[in-house]
């Protein structure tokens, strides 16, 4: 009979104890003990502790292989669990060890890199307990994110990632094309796109919310989740030329809906990975930011602020704290500022509302003020804006006039207008970047941390 495998995270659990079976993963360290056998730790990637093998100088390849073993080589080990008597509940002892590949001159020894190193060896710092952790967080996160819409009726649906339309000039695109760059350089002429793939300029998405909305005006409540480009050249800690972005669209929602479900969306996204994560925030919470656990479970329990951005503005101009970007009504918030509101003003979550329509795109739903639209934005402390949503304007005589405002072209957008024309109905919806709220659950600084191959300006290696 072939031994049973078990991963790491089981062999740790005291209920396999007495049981004979095979274990495979990678060293992180070996140590020699004096009484003439070696301590492995063997980590699988299925949780961030290690399991502990101990490999008596008996074994035939003690000398020869065991001896040798380095951080980073894979091994396979079939021995027994047994009850430890370390801090760990088990540990396995050794009948058997099988190098499956060795490791020499292995990056990632015992001594601690800096993330700014481990992203120029993003193929192998997966294998690091920081971004082994952040991997498992990212994947609840996503779990999460899937159940939760299944539970509230949200159906998923599928958005191109190749369009023609500028969602709203959300940001900079990506532009797509089969056409000869270099011929058309040498050639001087002027660009034909009717002689391109798609017959006009094409882009990679910066977001699929229009056309969510078409399936929301169809199916009532659904959700995209996808990944996003953005060519903007921001080099700062939260943005990502690349990022996936979790977009709910429902009808029959106006803001207030909006918002709690947002707040809702955020609360069990954050018990979740309390409650089924837990040596993993640990982690975080003692290596990357104190504090981590408690201010979590706080926001999953606590209702979140409220303000509008008027409001805020009162607070930034009265606070005395002097800011880089100067601040006064009509003007987009900064980083700074957002941070600011969320960390010292409230100390926790924040929505925001109304913004100007000045600032804000024009599927936005323009208020009785005719100054506000129906917009909100979560913030949260250590990243700032983690949500932006609106109720979306339904009124199709508002809609067009704010395009002309905006010098949108109408027939662009005929079939987003279309919906307006054919049983218009109030909806709403928000955009969140998954990878904002795995930094705020991990207390990572720099985004680039938490997906596994960042894009940014310059930088599309891997
Ligand atoms: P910001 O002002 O922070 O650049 P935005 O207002 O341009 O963001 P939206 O267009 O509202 O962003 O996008 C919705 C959400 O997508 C944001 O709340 C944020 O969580 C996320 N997001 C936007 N741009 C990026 C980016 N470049 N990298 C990662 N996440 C992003
Ligand atoms: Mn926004």
């Amino acid at each position: 009979m072939p031994l049973e495998k078990l991963f790491v995270s089981d062999a740790r659990d005291a209920a396999h104890v007495g049981k004979t079976v095979l274990i495979q993963g990678w060293i992180r360290t070996r140590r020699d003990s004096k009484g003439g056998f070696s301590f492995l730790e063997i980590n699988d990637g299925s949780c961030m502790g290690n399991i502990q093998v101990i490999a008596d100088a008996d074994l035939a390849n003690y000398k020869d292989e065991i001896q040798r073993l380095s951080a980073g080589c894979s091994v396979a080990i079939e021995g027994e669990v047994k009850a430890s008597e370390g801090k760990q509940a088990t540990e396995i002892q050794a009948s058997q060890v099988t190098v499956l590949g060795w490791a020499d001159d292995f990056p990632l020894q015992k001594k601690r890199h800096s993330f700014e190193k481990l992203r120029e060896w993003a193929h192998i710092r997966a294998r690091s307990n920081t971004f082994g952790a952040v991997a498992r967080v990212r994947n609840q996160i996503c779990q999460s994110i899937h159940q939760f819409f299944h539970e509230n009726n949200f159906l998923y649906v599928h958005t191109p990632i190749i369009t023609a339309s500028d969602c709203e000039g959300a940001g900079e695109m990506f532009k797509v094309t089969t056409l000869d760059l270099d011929r058309l350089a040498k050639s001087g002429g002027p660009v034909n796109y009717e002689f391109d793939f798609f017959d006009k300029p094409s882009f990679l998405t910066v977001s699929g919310q229009l056309e969510a909305e078409t399936y929301a005006t169809a199916l009532g409540r659904v959700y995209t989740f996808g990944p996003t480009f953005r060519a903007e050249n921001s080099n700062t800690s939260r943005h990502l030329s690349e990022f996936w972005m979790i977009e709910p669209e429902a009808a029959f929602f106006d803001l207030a809906d909006d918002m709690a479900l947002a707040e809702s969306f955020l609360r069990k996204i954050l018990s979740d990975v309390l409650n089924r994560c837990d040596e993993d925030l640990q982690f975080f919470d003692q290596r990357i930011q104190k504090g981590l656990i408690e201010s979590l479970r706080k926001v999953a329990e606590t209702p979140f602020q409220h303000m509008t951005y008027t409001d805020a503005i009162k607070v930034l101009e009265n606070c005395g704290e002097s800011f880089e970007f100067p601040i006064a009504w009509g003007t987009d918030l900064q980083a700074e500022h957002e941070r600011y509101l969320t960390e010292k003003h409230v100390a926790g979550p924040l929505i925001l509302t109304d913004y100007p329509s000045t600032i804000k795109p024009f599927y936005m739903r323009l208020s009785d003020d005719r100054k506000t639209v129906a917009a909100m934005d979560v913030l949260v402390p250590g990243v700032g804006e983690i949500i932006g949503g609106s109720q979306r304007e339904e009124r199709l005589d508002v809609l067009t006039q704010r395009m002309a405002e905006m010098d949108l072209r109408e027939e662009d957008y005929w079939w987003y207008l279309d919906l307006r024309r054919y049983g218009t109905v109030p909806h709403a919806g928000f955009g969140l970047g998954l990878e904002r709220l795995v930094q705020y659950t991990t207390g990572m600084a720099n985004i680039r941390d938490v997906i596994p191959f960042p894009r940014t300006p310059g930088n599309a290696e891997f």
